[in-house]
């Protein structure tokens, strides 16, 4: 370990020469960042192999944390953070002529995940690992991630994001641990020894290889293993070549099949994808990564009824729901298992977690899509369906409604959430508000049948990344206060309240918020080429675009404070400064269209003298964990202005109120849970509560052109949407946008809640002047925040859900 700084320049400077062939002169950034996450790789090795081993030795109980997603970001910083070798590497770099952070910026963002799911995902690895639970990821290796995003023209356009150009340091492939996966063909049925076995014949074989990337734990080298899969051809090119000039072709569409499963990201946030290959994708995942489960148990050497003490497999969202008929698959047909016992053993194995409440986001497939591509799966859903409905039926002899309401396939689609409800010993939803939603509105039925199943588990955010990494000096200052207990135990930052009214402690505060906020600006100059006034108000909406999330909303409160600064000039305003940063899926025209929206405001706000410096408008493009650990330390005001019900819980929220910023927000996802702990005095709250939206939704009663007739403001910055004037426009650009909310009323209530949120903003605004006040207002939150880490959250599902315990010390075994 190099806890020394001339033992690692020593080091380092071996390793330069003996693997590039280079001295330091010579050295390029990309070069320094290679041999640097190498020679991490090196030290990590046997700790590595002796974590895997004490969990064989021990047999401790194994997570398995299903997701289609991880989004990582970069792991170089988080890694040295971890092993406690960041001051030692930076000091050593520096010495050596080089600046870490700029290092950094040469490792490629691992974006294998659309948004707050993936990164969920991603921090609870780092939580698994830091607690010292025995729990891993199961993923795909996407070839290429989330799209990299361009505004050109003020216009989204679409990059293909090709991380892997380079190589990756962390990774380790594993060929001799490849599964074989299969996909089509036709189940045979017959007899042996009194006995139905089914036999699936003519399929096609895919090798799944795994691909292992170290996750490391704070401070006592405990390291997990994140297992990604990527799809290779098993077919033998030799014996094709012999058999001629037809099968060749076959040959080569075949490797382009096999090869374009794990080729890309579904970059859909939430909407259903009904694309057959995105089914192939999640079989290939659940089949491979349950194969390797079931390997790594079978060397315990015990039965298979004694898998529900050894293992949990835990799946994110419904998308690796196929884990259910795919284990009783195996019990079934290779373990020799009936259908009741198979059952008993999946069902105390799974749990889920339910992620949305969005009805288009429900995973619903084709029957004919499955029955094809996975025949023998499809017969044990069939199953697992006809055994359930005939339940109901049975207890419910009066209730047919009950059966078309709940069964996991109606007419011709697989419900995808009835199965994994079904199949599961426990669902939870990621806040208390969402939770609640799903027993006693969208899944009710399921509640009232299987109470006990039923639990909330609000999502988390490592403070590792979101505080220690992202904002180092108010970490430092967090420590020179209380100590570094709170890194253990996030809780403990609940000590800073007792320097909330310290007006030393407050001018320190101030002072790293003016810092980060300057790093911003220096950013935002060199990328724009826009001066931002650092003493303006930062403020932040950064998240996937979709109508729910109401960036729409923010953009029009902004032409509106455009439309008073033109109105009055000379008038006295605190200077703002508008950030936003959002990525739409490449298909939602109108999250597109909003996209154009803001950078057109942008523009004119910008470019217009008159405006003197007192509004600023900023979009930032590629919008990613790299950029999210920018911008999030540098946010005074946190938009998370969703419409209330809609926004499962949100954890962009949870990053803001770490680093200090002061939330604007709904009484939406975890807002309710940040406002329980808040308070009206360190909290900005407005609009429509869920019970009222969930009353229109079915009462009806909203009716956008109401408002928009009856407030001026709105009236005018809806009209400046399609009429001549500063904003429009080119052919009816924002013409769907009007649509959306005049002509189609405004689903999202953006005009229902807008004079509430201007008029908050307003508040907002007042509070900022009185910069003792703010300060200690952040203060309370930054306290506060601890309840948010992922560790507490991993702690909760540990305990209530996988019942496992830490494996810890280590090194004792
Ligand atoms: C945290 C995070 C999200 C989720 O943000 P929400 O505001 O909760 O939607 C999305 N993308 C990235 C890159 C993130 O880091």
């Amino acid at each position: 370990m190099f806890n020394n700084k001339e033992l690692f320049k020593t080091a380092f400077k071996e390793q330069l020469v003996s693997r590039l062939g280079k001295n330091m002169d010579e050295a390029t950034p990309a070069d320094i960042y290679k041999i640097l996450g190498t020679l991490i790789r090196e030290v990590i090795g046997r700790e590595w192999a002796e974590t895997n081993q004490a969990y064989k030795t021990q047999g401790e109980k194994q997570v398995y944390y299903f997701s289609m997603e991880f989004l990582i970001g970069r792991l170089l910083g988080n890694n040295l953070l971890n092993l406690g070798m960041l001051t030692t590497v930076r000091d050593g770099l520096r010495d050596l002529g080089w600046n870490l952070e700029e290092i950094e910026e040469q490792e490629p963002d691992a974006g294998l995940g659309n948004g707050g799911l993936g990164r969920l995902a991603a921090c609870f690895m780092d939580s698994l690992a830091s607690l010292g639970y025995a729990g891993h990821g199961c993923g795909i290796r996407y070839k290429y991630g989330l799209f990299e995003q361009k505004i050109i023209d003020g216009h989204q356009v679409e990059l293909p994001d090709d991380w892997l150009q380079k190589g990756n340091v962390w990774e380790e492939r594993r060929a001799d641990k490849r599964i074989e996966v299969r996909f089509w063909g036709r189940v045979e049925i017959s007899e042996e020894d009194g006995r139905t076995v089914f036999h699936t014949v003519d399929y096609e074989r895919v090798w799944a290889v795994p691909y292992d990337v170290p996750i490391i734990g704070y401070g006592d080298l405990h390291v997990n293993t994140l297992r990604l899969w990527s799809a290779e051809s098993a077919m033998d090119p030799a014996k094709m070549r012999m058999e001629g000039q037809r099968s060749y072709h076959q040959f080569l569409d075949y490797n382009r099949s096999v090869e374009s499963i794990s080729e890309f990201l579904y970059p859909d946030d939430s909407g259903y994808e009904g694309k057959l290959l995105r089914l192939k994708q999640q079989y290939f995942l659940c089949s491979a990564g349950l194969q390797s489960v079931l390997r790594t148990f079978e060397k315990l050497g015990l039965s298979y009824h004694e898998l529900p003490h050894k293992v949990a497999v835990h799946i994110n969202d419904t998308h690796p729901t196929l884990v259910i008929p795919e284990l009783m698959r195996i019990l079934i047909d290779e373990k020799g298992f009936g259908w009741d016992e198979a059952w008993d053993v999946t069902t105390r194995t799974v749990s889920y977690t339910n992620h949305t409440l969005l009805s288009e986001a429900l995973e619903k497939w084709p029957v004919p899509m499955v029955r094809e591509l996975l025949p023998r799966v499809y017969m044990i859903i069939e199953e697992i369906n006809k055994r359930f409905c005939g339940m109901l039926l049975e207890r419910f002899p009066q209730r047919q409604d009950l059966v078309s309401r709940m069964a996991m396939i109606e007419g011709d689609q697989v419900k995808m959430a009835h199965l994994a409800i079904i199949g599961s010993y426990s669902v939870n939803g990621v806040a208390q508000l969402h939770t609640e939603l799903l027993k006693n509105d969208v899944m009710k039925p399921f509640y009232e049948l299987y109470p006990e199943r039923f639990n909330n588990k609000t999502n988390g955010i490592t403070h590792r990344r979101w505080l220690m990494h992202a904002n180092p000096k108010l970490s430092q200052l967090i420590s020179d206060s209380i100590g570094t207990d709170w890194i253990r135990h996030p809780h403990q930052l609940l000590r800073l309240e007792s320097f909330k009214d310290d007006p030393s402690f407050q001018e320190r505060i101030m002072e790293i918020k003016r810092g980060n906020k300057l790093r911003l600006a220096a950013y935002i100059q060199q990328k724009q080429g826009i001066a931002v006034d650092p003493a303006s108000i930062f403020d932040v909406q950064v998240k996937r675009l979709h109508g729910y999330k109401r960036q729409l909303m923010n953009i029009l409160h902004v032409m509106h404070l455009y439309n008073e600064i033109k109105d009055q000039p000379s008038a006295d305003r605190v200077p703002r400064t508008f950030i936003f940063g959002a990525k739409a899926a490449p298909g939602y025209y109108l999250a597109k269209s909003i996209i154009k929206l803001i950078n057109v405001v942008a523009d004119v706000v910008n470019h217009d003298p008159q405006i003197n410096g007192k509004l600023k408008v900023l979009f930032l493009e590629n919008y990613s964990v790299s950029l999210a650990e920018k911008i999030i330390p540098a946010a005074n005001v946190s938009e998370q202005i969703s419409t209330a019900g809609k926004e499962a819980s949100g954890t962009g929220n949870m990053k803001f109120m770490m680093n200090g910023a002061l939330t604007i927000g709904t009484l939406d996802g975890a807002n309710v849970e940040m406002h329980e702990m808040l308070g009206d005095d360190n909290m900005f709250l407005f609009g429509l509560r869920s019970e009222e939206v969930t009353n229109y939704y079915k009462f009806g009663g909203y009716l956008a052109r109401e408002v928009y007739n009856a407030d001026a403001r709105i009236k005018r910055v809806m009209d400046q949407l399609v009429s001549p004037g500063p904003f429009c426009c080119h052919e009816q650009e924002f013409g769907m946008i009007y649509q959306s909310i005049l002509d189609h009323n405004d689903e999202f209530f953006v005009l229902r809640d807008f004079a509430d949120y201007a008029k908050t903003q307003v508040a907002v605004e007042q509070a900022f002047l009185n910069s003792q006040s703010w300060a200690s207002k952040s203060i309370a939150n930054i306290a506060h925040a601890g309840y948010f880490s992922s560790d507490c959250t991993i702690n909760r599902y540990a305990a209530d859900i996988w019942q496992i315990r830490p494996v810890r010390p280590l090194l004792e075994v």
